[in-house]
């Protein structure tokens, strides 16, 4: 696929005017690690728009979504207190939730980054612990098991190291079933054609962002991520620049914020959410009243999964983060210790129930 030409100015005006309205309509307004509710709602408009919109709150959202702003990690204790009774500790909650899953066929999602594995410098570096890969391992045995990651395919699969699991990689784009499985293989890619695309935005994201120290430019395959967490903050700017003079050419592609990361897309309407009914359908449990899909992400794009959830009214959505977040998700567990503790009790509930049905 060849390089997109230029649109004139007046149609990516009214592009960004569009998908601007249309974000603020079909997206949550999600920060990562917020600011008090106030200004994330004072910046919501321009969290995901085309290839354009108003750099200084670009900025701004880029700013109050890193934790290096004491004040954006400082909640207010009473605004802690009200989202922690909204949303509460799955753990806490643990006989709760197994109570609503007895009888029922789980299904478990699991994002990576920032829920199996830590956020760390160096998005190369985000390996999931030992004890973590056991447990998602003792889980895959008890429950048909997804990785849910915004990172490609082959990236997710090689941090994992687990054939037995379902994948989703480049925010869904690119799904595949376990390997060693008499199950049918899933092998769905919906953005496809857009992969000739990526592979050029990536290029020239390398070379136009090479001058700004810190950025790691990152091809997933069905997206690009620009990390910025090792950029100094005076960059930003320069950055974000950057990355919107190159998408300039390509409107087909969005531009999207994450966890101390831009992320370019194509526009197709496919996503976390729609991997996730995507996997319950191949997992013949489309039409399942006595489903109960687990849904657990830490990150904005993990909205769309939770969404779903609550919008089929089945299943639950744990959010994983230290602060309070606006968010579709029911519970919350803190950190990726709390999520391998979570599914180390899901897999210990599961033995007893089989312990208990082996004396019947
Ligand atoms: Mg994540």
């Amino acid at each position: 696929m060849t390089k997109q030409s230029v649109v004139p100015v007046e149609a990516v005006a009214a592009t960004i005017t569009v998908a601007a309205a249309e974000a603020v309509v079909s997206s949550s307004p999600m920060f990562s690690y917020p600011p008090p509710l106030s200004l994330r709602k004072k910046f919501l408009p321009h969290l995901e728009i085309a290839t354009g919109g108003r750099i200084t709150s670009w900025i701004e959202s880029m700013k109050a979504s890193s934790p290096t702003h004491a004040k954006a990690v400082a909640a207010a204790d009473d605004e802690q207190l009200v989202w922690a009774v909204k949303h509460p500790s799955a753990l806490s909650k643990f006989e709760q939730i197994a109570s609503a899953a007895k009888g029922k066929k789980v299904a478990i999602f699991l994002d990576y980054d920032g829920t199996l594995s830590p956020i760390v410098d160096d998005p190369d570096s985000a390996f999931m612990t030992d004890a973590m890969r056991k447990a998602v391992r003792k889980l895959g045995r008890c429950f048909p098991t997804a990785i849910v990651s915004g990172r490609c395919l082959d990236k997710v699969m090689s941090f994992v190291k687990l054939a037995e699991l379902y994948y989703a990689g480049s925010h869904g784009m690119d799904i595949k079933g376990p390997e060693k499985s008499t199950a049918k293989s899933i092998l769905f890619q919906p953005a496809r054609e857009f992969l000739p695309m990526i592979d050029e935005v990536n290029e020239a994201l390398l070379e136009n962002t090479k001058s700004i120290p810190g950025v790691k430019v990152e091809n997933n395959k069905f997206c690009v991520s620009v990390h910025f967490r090792c950029v100094e903050e005076k960059n930003w700017g320069a950055l974000f620049e950057q990355v919107r003079s190159v998408l300039k050419e390509y409107p087909k592609l969005r531009l999207t914020q994450g966890r101390k990361v831009l992320e370019i897309r194509p526009t197709i309407k496919w996503d976390k959410g729609k991997a996730l009914e995507f996997l319950l359908r191949s997992l013949g449990f489309a039409d399942c009243d006595d489903v109960m899909p687990i849904y657990i992400g830490d990150d904005r794009t993990d909205e769309d999964a939770f969404k779903v959830l609550r919008e089929r009214g089945q299943g639950i959505g744990i959010l994983v983060s230290k602060f309070p977040k606006e968010t579709n998700a029911s519970y919350s567990l803190q950190e990726p210790s709390e999520v391998k503790d979570f599914l180390t009790r899901l897999v210990k509930w599961k033995h007893m129930l089989m312990k208990a049905r082996s004396k019947v």
